[in-house]
């Protein structure tokens, strides 16, 4: 055996394409029953519910030439967001993809934004995200909305990741517009499991990892050892950092709740963010309005997300929904589930693990860049 790989999530499964292109013999060995890892979408109802909201940006380089993009049908959100701020929403849209709301975005980038963008682009890459906003004095208002958005995207209310990470991220936020697959998220895992399935070992567990003289041995749950020339670590961040005995990263957790709805709450294909005295959550979008394939005819499906763990009471959540979507209530709403993703993302701190150099044992998945980008690209580099 040349290469075994560990985890069939999607860095796991783009190193396998690129070992089968290569024609190089692998094998997956995967803890739990399904490939995906934290990429999966349940169908209930007739819904589609991602496990856990997220969003393939068609910027990500990673994706575009790992993925076939036109394939997966993407439904891209209006560019820019629409906060409920002082009882009233805002929409802060991108004036060069929507003329119509440019008033909004122009009015809050203008004087001290405009300056303040500038200066969030100069500080230090070494300092947190917090730090830099801090430095940088964006209005109260842009302020709030770039917390609140920004804390979704990297899973963590005190914003401690570098702030080199969350530059590189909101760089692919003015590239591309982030979309969902017309089939949900899955549709991804999908895609890159063609020709490389039957590769996969499925509920077997790695304990350990071992030099042998002739590469590495790889003990399985199953009571198994395998033998191989090298091997491809490529489960999530915890597990990896057991395997190989690398730092553990810390993590952040997230929680979003899917309500099905009669009545379209709003026409809006934009990310609502609740930017109220004391917020339930991030955000807010009426998913169906975007990928109206993720609803059955005549429904809608609305998804609310919140950093943390959270056991908020789902009515309440959907009645401050309702209002910061300018919805009349939330009588029909109905709750389709709730995820619960405790180690959602690694937060990249500026100070994240070096990579251990080692020609039998390389580490893949998204511990040194929290995404999709992260994890595709890392799955390229650790079959190459
Ligand atoms: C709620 C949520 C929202 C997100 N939102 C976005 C977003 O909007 N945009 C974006 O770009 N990214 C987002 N992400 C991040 C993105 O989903 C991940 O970066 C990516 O899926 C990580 O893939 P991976 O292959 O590195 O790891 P994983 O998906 O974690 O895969 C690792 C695999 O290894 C397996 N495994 C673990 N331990 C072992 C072991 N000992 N032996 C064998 N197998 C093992 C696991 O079962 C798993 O299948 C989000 C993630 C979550 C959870």
């Amino acid at each position: 055996m040349n290469t075994i790989i560990i985890g069939a999530g999607i860095s796991g499964l783009v190193a396998a394409q690129e070992l089968k292109r290569q024609g190089t013999d692998f094998v997956i060995i995967e803890k739990s029953n399904r490939a995906g890892g934290r990429i999966a979408s349940e169908k209930i109802e007739g819904f589609t519910c991602d496990v856990g909201f997220q969003l393939l940006n068609p910027a990500y380089p990673a994706a575009r030439s790992q993925l076939n993009l036109k394939s997966l049908g993407l439904q891209a959100f209006d560019r820019g967001a629409t906060v409920w701020h002082q009882g009233k929403q805002i929409t802060l849209a991108d004036p060069t993809r929507a003329p119509h709301n440019a008033g909004g975005l122009l009015h809050t980038l203008k004087g001290q934004d405009a300056r303040a963008a500038l200066e969030f682009l100069r500080v230090p890459s070494e300092i947190t995200l917090a730090d830099a906003l801090d430095k940088s004095q964006f209005s109260p208002l842009m302020n709030r909305t770039i917390r609140t958005f920004l804390a979704a995207v990297v899973a963590d209310e005190k914003l401690s990741c570098s702030v080199k990470f969350a530059r590189d991220l909101m760089k692919y936020f003015v590239l591309g517009s982030p979309s969902l697959p017309a089939q949900g998220m899955e549709a991804i895992v999908k895609q890159l499991l063609e020709g490389v399935k039957e590769s996969i070992r499925f509920n077997t567990a790695v304990e350990k990892i071992n030099e042998a003289p002739a590469g590495v041995e790889v003990v399985c749950s199953d009571g198994s050892t395998l033998t191989a020339n090298r091997v491809i670590v490529a489960a999530d961040p915890l597990a990896s950092s057991y395997l190989t005995g690398i730092n553990k990263p810390a993590t952040g957790a997230l929680t979003t709740w899917w309500f099905a709805t009669s009545t379209r709450p709003t026409e809006s294909r934009y990310l609502h963010l609740d930017l109220s005295g004391q917020p339930l959550f991030n955000h807010t979008a009426v998913v169906s309005n975007i990928a109206p394939s993720y609803a059955p005819l005549g429904k809608h499906l609305v998804e609310v997300s919140a950093t943390g763990l959270r056991n908020d009471d789902p009515q309440q959540i959907a009645a401050r929904s309702a209002q910061i979507l300018g919805a009349d209530n939330a009588d029909d709403w109905k709750l389709l589930t709730t995820h619960h993703i405790e180690h959602a993302l690694p937060i990249i701190g500026a100070d994240s693990n070096p990579v251990p150099k080692n020609n039998k044992m390389t580490l893949a998945g998204d511990i040194r860049h929290a995404s999709i980008q992260g994890a595709l690209a890392s799955g390229r580099k650790a079959a190459n």
